[in-house]
């Protein structure tokens, strides 16, 4: 079966993330979780004193960036990769509010992107990977051969990311929580670098009113209608 990728882009917390590590299990792809790699550069920041009056370093960043290794390691009790940032596990560090609301003024960031982008384009080079992200359909892969952008309403996306806090054992406020989403989504649509937007030839999936089981059958389902044709 020819091997392809699969760009799965979309809003802050609508579930990408498990959608697109249920395909790659089900399919014997890799997954890649774009959003984790810069996550880790901004955990990095707050490791590193970068921000100085709650402002990016910029200039120290950019030095540093040569020296920020982030790799995923599979993790069998999950059955998700662990990102992990110089050799150290931070899966855990990376999911939390904080680095939460640091991530998109350092994703906006043109150096960073670049930097990252590289990585990403070489995890792909031999294909079958599906990777998830904001720009992946649009800048990373713009020749997938399979793009998805997914979306929901932000409430029921900052619901989904309240449980799945509660779930970790972690405080969780809805408020906070869509407060946050409601951030992201902005300052991801409109930098300057890379915004969110839409592949002309991806396949647009509104999630708000599918459990996971109906979502994972219709990315089958796109999958295979590829793979077939
Ligand atoms: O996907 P996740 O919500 O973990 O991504 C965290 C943040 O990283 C996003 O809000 C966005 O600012 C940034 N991001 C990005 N480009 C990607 C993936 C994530 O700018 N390809």
């Amino acid at each position: 079966m020819k091997k392809i990728i699969i760009a799965i882009d979309g809003f802050s917390s609508c579930g990408k993330s498990t959608m697109a590590k249920d395909l790659a299990k089900e399919i014997g792809y890799t997954y890649i979780d774009s959003g984790a790699m810069y996550r880790a550069v901004a955990l990095y920041c707050m490791r590193h004193h970068l921000l100085p009056d709650g402002r990016i370093d910029e200039e120290n960043l950019r030095a540093a960036l040569p020296a920020i290794h982030i790799s995923f390691v599979f993790n069998p009790e999950t059955g998700k990769p662990d990102t992990y940032l110089n050799g150290v596990n931070v899966e855990k560090e990376i999911r939390g509010m904080e680095v939460a609301n640091l991530v998109s003024p350092v994703a906006a960031l043109g150096f960073v992107r670049k930097t990252l982008v590289e990585k990403q384009q070489e995890m792909g080079k031999a294909k079958g990977i599906v990777m998830d992200g904001r720009d992946i359909g649009t800048v990373v892969f713009p020749a997938a051969e399979l793009k998805i952008f997914v979306t929901a309403s932000p409430e029921v996306r900052a619901k989904r990311r309240m449980d799945e806090l509660i779930a970790k054992g972690e405080p969780a406020s809805y408020e906070e929580a869509l407060e946050n989403i409601v951030k992201r989504d902005y300052i991801d649509s409109n930098r300057e670098e890379s915004p969110l937007r839409q592949a002309e030839d991806a396949l647009v999936l509104d999630n708000s009113s599918m459990s996971i089981a109906e979502q994972k059958a219709w990315l089958l389902a796109q999958y295979d209608n590829v793979v077939k044709a």
